[in-house]
């Protein structure tokens, strides 16, 4: 079993063998950056690989390995990498204009396949952003001018992006066991008007809004973490059932799940419409791109009117970079694609076949994991998990999960460490899919899959879980 000291199993020796090149731009980059990479979810130990390009399901690092990629621009390109139509698109419009400083076509037709396509936005506005993040922040403020009230409501885990309010993951109620989940940085203010719930625990939605003046209640309606942590179908009908009852504005960040789950997300997998969605990664084809889209009469609050009053009342939202026409060209291509129905539904039912693949292997070399998904397309792999641990409905349940979410950090680290070095690259315990990912590719990632484990067993590494 290894002891945290560096470099002692096979697997970690063969990485720093395949990846030297990888390794001096890491020391290069550990004295321009903080940690030495440029997202979090970036770091690696010992280092992360760096590539020099990508192409359909395939990328290459700089010391000329080839990969299987499951980053999939993490998880913004469903069409794979620089697929044709999408780079036409984009080259074309950065010839003609990245910025033009003023409105566009593009940016019209842009709108228009979002409210055909997203069901909450059928009839509805749109507001184009520069990142998932910014779209999420935008639909708070929107949600507490709209209402006039200061609350949001969020669950523990969901991800909404860095900004302040929901990167909160702790409520003192709770405290103890999440201790430490309030990152630094954030104001005692903002704290205080965010109340973090336990995933999935409709009941205590309800007991917060009846303590009064909650705005929004925003989640990723497939589950925490791209689903690592699911959702279920009636919470969301149920959840539902009472924002709309107390007039309480129901987010979908679908920042992940919008034109993945389904050309209309999660929202049309599921049958839940919200009052609003948030929208980011496959928005953009890959170009960076948010918006915010949802009912016409709270999107208005960005609306100008010549009424004295409406000046302190309006919500503003400047943004350099909104709907700019090099991402818009991007998008439009890509949204283009979807609405003929050219990556759903061959995206789902690859990502089916692929997880029971990983399912196998679990079984065939008893180790003791699961693989699952809430989105067929993007699929996770755990160790000790079951199928009954992934139904997190209140704190205790939600503390369990936890407990065994950080028994795997460790050995998803070695198991990613011993599928780069056969050619394939999960986003941690992660593979999401695109169209691009053929039978062959997934296979081939199965039967690495299959080997890794088998390799990590006889290091040792997974002791806990034979
Ligand atoms: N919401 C969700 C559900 C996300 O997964 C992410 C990013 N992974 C964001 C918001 C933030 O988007 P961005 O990284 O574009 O700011």
């Amino acid at each position: 079993m290894p002891t945290g000291k560096n470099f002692e199993t096979h697997v970690e020796k063969e990485y720093l063998k395949k990846h030297p090149k990888s390794r001096a731009l890491y020391e290069r980059a550990l004295k321009v950056f903080a940690r030495g990479v440029t997202h979090d979810a970036r770091f690696f130990k010992p280092m992360p690989i760096y590539c020099v390009n990508a192409k359909g399901s395939r990328k290459w690092d700089v010391d000329g390995n080839e990969y299987i990629d499951y980053w999939t621009g993490h998880g913004a390109l469903i069409l794979g990498h620089a697929h044709p139509i999408v780079t036409e698109a984009a080259v074309n419009q950065a010839k003609r204009g990245t910025h033009l400083g003023a409105s566009h076509e593009l940016e019209i037709e842009w709108a228009e396949k979002v409210t055909h396509l997203l069901p909450c936005a059928h009839g509805g506005l749109v507001e184009f952003t520069s990142s998932g993040t910014e779209a999420t922040l935008l639909a708070l403020r929107i949600s507490r001018a709209y209402t006039g009230r200061q609350k949001i409501i969020k669950f523990l885990s969901h991800f909404h992006g860095w900004q302040d309010y929901t990167i909160i993951d702790y409520n003192p109620e709770f405290s103890p066991p999440l201790k430490g989940a309030f990152p630094p940085g954030i104001p005692e203010g903002t704290l205080r008007s965010v109340v973090a719930l336990p995933p999935n625990d409709v009941g205590a939605v309800e007991e917060t809004i009846e303590k009064g003046d909650v705005a929004c209640v925003i989640l990723e309606p497939g589950g925490a973490s791209m689903g690592y942590l699911p959702t279920y179908k009636p919470f969301l009908e149920k959840l539902r059932k009472v924002t709309r009852e107390n007039d309480v504005i129901l987010i979908f960040d679908e920042v992940v799940t919008g034109f993945r789950d389904a050309p209309g997300g999660a929202q049309e997998h599921y049958g839940v419409i919200p009052d609003l969605s948030t929208l980011g990664k496959i928005l953009g084809g890959g170009y960076p791109g948010g918006a915010v889209t949802g009912r016409r009469e709270i999107m208005e609050m960005l609306d100008f009117k010549d009424e004295e009053e409406w000046k302190y009342r309006r919500v503003r939202h400047p943004g350099t970079f909104n709907a700019n026409p090099l991402c818009a060209a991007a998008g439009n291509a890509c949204l283009g694609l979807i609405l003929k129905g050219e990556a759903h539904p061959h995206v789902n039912q690859a990502g089916e076949r692929f997880r029971s693949a990983l399912n196998d292997a679990f079984e065939d070399t008893r180790v003791d994991g699961l693989a699952w998904g809430t989105t067929d397309s993007i699929i996770y792999v755990g160790f000790g998990f079951s199928e009954e641990d992934l139904k997190v409905s209140n704190i205790q349940s939600y503390v369990e999960f936890q407990k065994k979410k950080s028994m795997n950090m460790e050995p998803i680290s070695h198991l990613d460490k011993a599928m780069i070095n056969r050619g394939v690259h999960p986003m941690g315990s992660r593979f999401i899919l695109s169209i691009a990912h053929t039978e062959k590719d997934l296979q081939r990632t199965a039967e690495c899959f299959e080997e890794s484990l088998k390799e990590l067993k006889s290091e040792g590494v997974l002791e806990k879980f034979v």
